[in-house]
This record gives C-alpha cells, structure tokens and sequence, in this order.
C-alpha cells in the first residue's frame, strides 16, 4: 500500500468534505496535498489546521488576502496560498500529487478535472458537468494518459462495483444488457404537477434522502441530476443511450443495478451516504472504513420502484435527447441548466421555467461538433449568454 498524496478540489462542498471525513480516518493512507475553494474562507482555514494540505487555491487575490491572515493566526503561513483557475489546474496537474478528487460544482470544474485526466493522475470524479461537456475528450485524456478513473457519484460507483472488474464497454462479450440508473425522484415525486409552479427553493433543496449542495439538490428535483448522470453513465461505461434506463426507487438504498443477459441483476445497496463511494474511490480496490453505519434491511423493509413520468419531468427527456444529438448539445444543456437552476436559487424564475429555459436554449443555440476544451468553453459562454437573456425577458 502506498500513500496516496491527494488534491481535493472543491474540499469546502458537500463531497469535499466527506471527502476528508473519510481520509480524516486513514492517516497512514492518505496525505493532503491540496485544498481548494472557491469563497468560503474560513471553513478552507479550519480545513487547513486539520490537514496542513502544502498548497491552497482560491477564487480571487482577496480570497487569497484574507485566508493569508486567518492562516497566520493559526501559524500556518507555511501553506502555499494561490487563486484562479489556473492554478487549480496547476494544483490538479502538480507532480506532487497522485490522486485528485474532482469535486468542484458545475462548468467551473471542467478544466482542472481534465487537467488532472491528462496528468495521468487517479482522478475520483465527482464533477459530473465535466464529463457531460467534454464526454470524450475526458475519456480520451484518461486512456491517453494512462490514469485511473473511479466514478464517485453514487450511482456509477455502484454501477462500477457491479460491472466485471476491467469491462471494457464491450457489453455482448460480458453478458451486459442494461445499466438500470435509480432515482429517488426527489421531494416533488408525488406533488400534483398543476402545484410545481409554485414550489420555493427552501421546498426544491429538502431532499428526501441525501444532503448536498445547492445545485445538485436542485438538479434532483427536476430529474436533471438523473438527465445529467445518463450521460454520465454513457461516457464512463461506453453505453449507448437504449441502454441506459433510469428506475424510480424512493428510498435510495439500492444505489444502481446491472443488468445481465442470463437474467442476473446486480445491485449495490448501502445507505444513502457518499462516504461509500468516498471509500471506494479512495481505497480502490481494497475496502476501508467510511464511517457509514450499516445497512439495516429490516429496518428499511420495503423497496419500491416505478417507471419515470416524462412529462413530470421534462429535464429528464431533454437530457436524453442531448445524448442522442451528441456534439455540443449536451454542454448547451448542462450551461442552460447552470443559468436556470442559479436563476430559480434567486428568485428571478419559477420551478417550471427551469425545464422551459433549457428548452429554448436547446432550440435556439446550433448544435457543432466538439474537438477541444476552448471550442467547449467558448459553446458553454454562449449558451450561459443566451440563458441570461431568456431569464432577463
Ligand atoms: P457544493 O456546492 O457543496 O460544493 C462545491 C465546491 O466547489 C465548493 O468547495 C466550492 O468552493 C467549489 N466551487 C464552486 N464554484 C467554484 C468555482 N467557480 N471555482 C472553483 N471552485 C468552485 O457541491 P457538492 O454537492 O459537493 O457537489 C460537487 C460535485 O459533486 C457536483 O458536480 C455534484 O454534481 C457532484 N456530486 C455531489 C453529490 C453530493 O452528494 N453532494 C453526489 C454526487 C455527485
Ligand atoms: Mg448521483
């Protein structure tokens, strides 16, 4: 066992810190390398005493101001303070490190998760709406590179444990006949759709089942989470979008299944807890410790599944449709979603206008092929720009 030197970006979110919950347990495996995010100073300071990470990354030089002071108070002024996005490739990138959890939220993640891809590091990808802008230039950078990729959202990790170990996206030679995607179906699941366009952002957040981020959060509400994660699944597994089918399971205990032609269903079961795939990530491909109680069957007792409603929620369909278009067309539906979900968070649209907004854009902005990071940044720009107009009318 070697000790894995670790840059964590985005340590301050929601997976950040599970992150360094679990590695917290596990001195003799892991080392922080790097720290990063993107305002909240303090909790990075706090951070910092805990794990004396050699280098830190921030949004902006006064960001990196006031985190210099609060660290001089702690007696760290030792750490290595920078800020921009350039230097979260530059961390991401860094010799000094061999694994990267890629934990920042949204677009703002692509380019240090693909830098990290192309340094042949382990990257542990948490940042979905990188892998939904870039799918195979990501791809292509990882088995350039040579580097490990280990899914971290929790249904691909439980779709990774559950397909053979090295599958290769050769689906008929494994016996593969379906990747079966679950979805809690979050808190509006049952809500009368005539009532959706009332809905508040307090009432969108309060997810039945996990606690994340604002974003994400959001995105599970209106199903784009799962429109997000089929494509997710379609990079990381090869999958065509026919193979990809997403099953409602409220209680989120199985995490994801795999389907086999001799009518075998594999499934990962844990608690809703993403320490677990933490851990996986982490410790692949033994097992460690994640600090999540045991699952109680008994307890749980029932699972119960159903079919998605479409045409409740319409983001899930947009997503797919992205996937058969292929080209630039899954980063113009990622963009719009990042506007409209930021839109809904501050009052300016309602629920419904979320999946309307994207739509539009999706209609609006032409579809182009996708050969590099500039072409998909400068597409994600100008879908954002026309976003904003349609949130501004
Ligand atoms: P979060 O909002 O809790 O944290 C986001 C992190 O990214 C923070 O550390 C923040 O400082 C940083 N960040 C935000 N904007 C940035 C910017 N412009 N530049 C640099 N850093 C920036 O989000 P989260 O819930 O931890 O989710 C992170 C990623 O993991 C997302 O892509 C999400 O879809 C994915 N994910 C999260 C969960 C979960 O349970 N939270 C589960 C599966 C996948
Ligand atoms: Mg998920």
């Amino acid at each position: 066992m070697s000790l894995q030197r670790i840059c964590i970006l985005g340590s301050t979110g929601s997976i950040g810190v599970s992150t360094l919950d679990v590695i917290a347990r596990h001195p003799d495996r892991y080392q922080v390398f790097a720290l990063t995010a993107h305002t909240q100073i303090e909790k990075l300071a706090a951070q910092c005493s805990q794990f004396q990470p050699q280098v830190v990354v921030v949004g902006s030089a006064d960001a990196a101001d006031a985190l210099r002071h609060l660290l001089a108070e702690k007696n760290l002024s030792q750490i290595q303070i920078q800020y921009g996005p350039e230097a979260l490739c530059e961390v991401a990138s860094s010799p000094e490190c061999n694994s990267v959890m890629a934990a920042i939220v949204g677009a703002a993640g692509l380019p240090a998760s693909l830098a990290a891809a192309r340094a042949g590091k382990k990257v542990m990808l948490a940042n979905k709406e990188a892998l939904v802008m870039s799918g195979n230039l990501f791809m292509d950078a990882i088995r350039k590179s040579g580097a490990a990729l280990l899914p971290i959202d929790s249904e691909h990790n439980a779709i990774f444990q559950c397909l053979p170990r090295h599958y290769d996206g050769q689906a008929e030679q494994h016996g593969v006949s379906k990747i079966l995607l679950t979805a809690s179906g979050g808190p509006f699941l049952h809500r009368d759709i005539a009532t959706l366009t009332d809905v508040t952002p307090e009432q969108a957040i309060a997810h039945p089942n996990w606690v994340m981020g604002r974003k994400i959060s959001i995105d599970s509400a209106t199903m784009m989470n799962k429109g997000l994660e089929v494509i997710e699944a379609h990079w990381l597994f090869s999958a065509p979008a026919d193979m990809i089918e997403v099953v409602i399971h409220p209680q989120s205990v199985i995490h994801s299944m795999v389907s086999y032609n001799d009518g075998s269903v594999l499934a990962q079961l844990g608690n809703p807890d993403m320490r677990t795939p933490i851990a996986y990530g982490l410790a692949y491909p033994e097992r460690i410790a994640s600090g999540v109680s045991p699952l109680d069957l008994v307890k749980v007792s029932k699972l119960n599944f159903e079919a998605p409603d479409f045409a409740r929620f319409p983001c899930l369909s947009l997503a797919y449709q992205a996937l058969k278009t292929g080209g630039s067309a899954p980063t113009i539906l990622n963009a719009s979603n990042e506007i409209a979900v930021q839109a809904f968070l501050d009052g300016k649209i309602g629920f419904r206008a979320i999946d309307q907004l994207i739509a539009a854009c999706m209609d609006k902005i032409a579809v182009t092929p996708v050969t590099d990071l500039d072409g998909i940044l400068a597409v994600d720009a100008e879908a954002r720009a026309v976003a904003q107009t349609i949130v501004m009318q």
